[in-house]
């Protein structure tokens, strides 16, 4: 059997190391020219099943480096005025342990060659007569396999194919997502899990991405086949604000120009957190869910995962686990099948329906947790 994979974000690349390990021949194909080609650094808080899916399909040699990679998030939760002051404590939290995208994805990578093509953009495929699917890039190449998965992030062109009425909803308002270097002074804006700065109209939501290890020695010291980047640890924040249409695209200039103007009299902390931001890895961040969607009937050679099929607000801090978990219950089932104990389309089908399950419900929860991050007006 040979799966085609339309993307190698963390659900694709998790998906390749599990089928892998299944004995399941697997070609990833990404649109990006290579794995540094865009923005893409930020902390991710991996916990419950989504932690557990990744450990089941990472390899077990991979395991401490994993481990050395991700940091600490436990503690108090403070609200904060714009002067620094606490304004109240939501109580301390376990929510399991942050990561970096950039940094997972490129430990993913690991081990998987040149199973994964760089520079391959999925738009479009035909399910053939004998039962296979042909993958079409936008090169003019193609792929045949029993199998495509868009695992294509939430402008997926393989669900845009198969789905083309699901409705992707764009949340209204400008959000910014910064990072800069986690310095002492910095530092001692999080004592614990997290801070909300609450001022007037304005949120900002302060934590730590701070490695255990810092990834390019760590994975020297513990896999030394593999190279992660040098990621300092650093502190992330977002600035929520409300009821505003979305942002004109603008370079990060622009962007910071803009903030600094809204933060006039803080804290000088926290204004010069804002100054000091990593230019590469702050954007502006547009929020987008799906709307419920129900089993389309019938299978096909085509599946989803991820935010191809249920993308939603980093609010609930649970896109990437359920990718995860969409992921390693895809290869479960896919095992099954190279094992001759299942039937592709039954197999299939019965991961589309718990997936379906699953992942609206942690959209829907997701949903519910926005308002926590906005201010009040
Ligand atoms: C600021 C922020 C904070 C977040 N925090 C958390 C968190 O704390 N916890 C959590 O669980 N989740 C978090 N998330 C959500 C999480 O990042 C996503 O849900 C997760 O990355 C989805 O994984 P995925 O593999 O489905 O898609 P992606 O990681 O988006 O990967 C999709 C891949 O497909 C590629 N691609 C796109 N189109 C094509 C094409 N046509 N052909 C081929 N390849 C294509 C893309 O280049 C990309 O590599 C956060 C998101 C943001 C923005």
């Amino acid at each position: 059997m040979r799966v085609l994979v339309a993307g190698a974000g963390i659900g694709g690349l998790c998906l390749a190391h599990g089928l892998l390990r299944a004995g399941v021949d697997v070609r990833v194909l990404e649109r990006e020219d290579d794995p540094h080609s865009r923005y893409q650094g930020f902390r991710i808080v991996l916990n419950g099943p989504g932690l557990t899916a990744l450990r089941a399909c990472l390899p077990e040699r991979l395991h401490p480096l994993l481990a050395a990679v991700t940091g600490p998030m436990a503690g108090e939760r403070r609200v904060v005025d714009a002067q620094l002051r606490e304004v109240r404590r939501l109580g301390a939290v376990d929510e399991g342990t942050a990561t970096d995208r950039h940094v997972l994805r490129r430990l993913l990578l690991a081990g998987l060659g040149d199973r994964v093509e760089f520079g391959k953009a999925v738009v479009g495929y035909t399910e053939r007569a004998d039962g296979t699917v042909e993958a079409r890039f936008g090169d003019g190449g193609s792929a045949i396999g029993d199998l495509l998965v868009g695992a294509d992030g939430v402008g997926s062109a393989v669900r845009r194919q198969l789905l083309p009425e699901a409705e992707v909803v764009t949340v209204p308002g400008n959000s910014v997502l910064g990072r800069t270097p986690l310095t002492e002074r910095f530092a001692a804006l999080v004592p614990g899990f997290g801070t909300v700065v609450a001022g007037a109209g304005v949120s900002m939501l302060l934590g730590r991405m701070e490695f255990r290890r810092p990834p390019r020695l760590a994975a020297e010291e513990l896999a030394p086949d593999i190279r992660l980047p040098d990621t300092a640890s650093y502190l992330r924040w977002v600035v929520m604000l409300p009821g505003l249409a979305p942002a004109e695209p603008k370079d990060w200039a622009g962007i910071r120009g803009d903030l600094l103007a809204l933060l006039d009299g803080w804290h000088p902390d926290l204004v010069d957190l804002v100054r000091g931001a990593d230019v590469v890895n702050s954007s502006a961040l547009t929020v987008r869910y799906a709307k419920p969607v129900p089993h389309w009937g019938g299978t096909r050679r085509v599946t989803l995962l991820g935010d191809a099929i249920h993308p939603m607000p980093p609010s609930g801090g649970q896109g990437a686990n359920t990718a995860l978990r969409d992921a390693e219950l895809l290869s479960r089932s896919l095992a099954a099948v190279q094992r001759g104990e299942a039937e592709l389309p039954a197999a299939v089908e019965e991961y589309e329906r718990r997936m379906l399950d699953h992942g609206f419900a942690a959209v829907a929860e997701s949903l519910e947790r926005l308002p926590d991050f906005t201010p009040a007006r």
